[in-house]
């Protein structure tokens, strides 16, 4: 997707702050932090959001969830949520898939 952020910060034409990056996954914090501890855990390839997963996409689904657990342990962050937005009505601004990570805070209720 030529005109999306995310697939931008992927291909390394806008900077973004990485905590990790392999083959199919990038990590990066993010720009507008909502907690002390905000990041962000990225598929490389497109997906529009979390219902554009498809059947083959587990072990990618599942690898974010594991690694963004491991980073945050990683970032001193033992308490977090974890935050998918679907959809305009959800939140969602950017329209490639991401799991936010939040901690390093207390939070309360879901807004
Ligand atoms: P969402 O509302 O779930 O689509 O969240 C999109 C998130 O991406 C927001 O928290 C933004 O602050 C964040 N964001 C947007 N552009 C960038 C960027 N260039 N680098 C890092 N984070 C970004
Ligand atoms: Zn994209």
């Amino acid at each position: 997707m030529s005109d999306c952020i995310f697939c931008k910060i992927v291909k390394g034409e806008i900077p973004a702050k990485k905590l990790y990056e392999d083959d199919e996954i990038i990590a990066f914090w993010d720009i507008d932090p909502q907690a002390p501890k905000h990041f962000l855990v990225v598929p490389k390839k497109h997906l529009a959001a979390v219902a554009a997963l498809e059947e083959g996409d587990e072990r990618l689904a599942g690898r974010m969830l594991r690694l963004g657990a491991r980073l945050a342990a990683e970032h001193g962050v033992g308490d977090f949520r974890v935050i998918f937005n679907n959809g305009p009505m959800a939140g969602q601004e950017v329209f490639h898939l991401h799991m936010h990570i939040l901690g390093g805070r207390q939070l309360h209720g879901l807004g």
